[in-house]
């Protein structure tokens, strides 16, 4: 079986992040890219706001860049989902793609979290027929036709100015009478004609047919409900933290992040870190993730050496 010092799990800035400290400590990380290569940042477009970029960087770009400075001190790069890990001794025992073995002595875990849907049938019948959870990756599809995007944070708003630039109207559906996005990203929402807020509605339903969604249904907070034409539909409604395959093992806190000691990486198994959006519910930025890869390496590193 393959023995390695320091797996890591993720491939998102926490986790390249790592890499990179760790590899240069001479750790020889091994890392699982996971179900998304280079994580949430690959399904942006313009990243702004990380320091050191002063024009903004392509996500990709970003991501692809982290990724060759780990593999320039030996980090060991691979394509492959974590499917099982038993954390109860160490070595701990993980399991790739539901074959591959690994004993780990230093575990660091950085699994991001994923897109939240609302839930309804005719929103699963739909999914990659018009139904999104990346303006992104998909709103080139709906140039110049009118789309919906449901959510009132940041990330709905983000999605609403940018999908506004390609399509011909935008309906933000919010179930609240306000927004809940910074001030900055509200005031280019409201500055932006094509969108429309349609505060306190929900999405009923979706409504298609055999060439994908033609509309939804909304309903007011009120018990009226009304009908929009659209061709795409795009969730931006949060983020649930990918835990699945820790739990039982690691403490997580209510809402399923892993739970670390507080100004730490350090989780409730000795040996195992985490990193970036996975314990995060709070800044969920790339320059945080990036931050607390770092710090997880250095855990780990100090760990190690004990
Ligand atoms: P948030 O949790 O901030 O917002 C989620 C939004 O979706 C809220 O308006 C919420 O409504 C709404 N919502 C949740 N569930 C439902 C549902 N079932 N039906 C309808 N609406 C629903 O998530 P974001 O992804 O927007 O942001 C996450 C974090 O990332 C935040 O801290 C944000 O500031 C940050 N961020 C920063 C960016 C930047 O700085 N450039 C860009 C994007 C995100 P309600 O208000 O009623 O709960």
């Amino acid at each position: 079986m393959e023995k390695t010092k320091v797996l890591i799990v993720g491939s998102g800035p926490a986790g390249f992040t790592a890499a990179i400290y760790t590899s240069r400590a001479n750790l020889q990380p091994v890392l699982y890219e996971g179900i998304e290569p280079g994580g949430q940042l690959t399904t942006t477009t313009e990243i702004e706001n990380f320091p050191g970029y002063p024009e903004g960087v392509d996500g990709n770009r970003m991501m692809a860049d982290l990724r060759r400075q780990a593999e320039r001190f030996g980090a060991d790069i691979r394509t492959g989902v974590v499917t099982k890990v038993d954390l109860s001794s160490r070595p701990f025992h993980v399991v790739i793609d539901g074959t591959k073995e690994i004993e780990t002595e230093s575990l660091i875990v950085a699994t991001g979290a994923s897109a939240k849907y609302l839930g309804l049938p005719s929103e699963t019948k739909f999914r990659g027929m018009g139904v999104s959870a990346c303006a992104t990756c998909d709103g080139f599809f709906y140039r110049k036709k009118d789309v919906a995007v449901v959510g009132g944070g940041d990330t709905a708003c983000e999605e609403a100015t940018y999908l506004a630039s390609l399509c011909r109207k935008v309906y933000l559906i919010v179930r609240k009478p306000f927004l809940r996005a910074s001030k900055a990203m509200q005031e280019r929402v409201f500055a932006t004609p094509n969108i429309e807020i349609l505060f306190e509605h929900n999405t009923a339903e979706v409504l298609g047919d055999d060439s994908g969604v033609t509309g939804a249904l909304l309903r007011r907070n009120d018990g009226s409900e009304t009908t929009i034409d659209i061709s795409g539909f795009f969730l931006a409604i949060g983020h649930h933290p990918n835990t699945e395959l820790f739990a039982g093992q690691l403490d997580l806190d209510a809402e399923g992040y892993i739970a670390v000691v507080p100004g730490t990486s350090q989780t409730s198994v000795e040996g195992v870190f985490a990193a970036g959006d996975v314990k995060d519910p709070r800044y969920r930025q790339a320059i945080t993730a990036a931050g607390s890869g770092c710090i997880a390496a250095l855990d780990c590193e100090r760990f190690l050496l004990k």
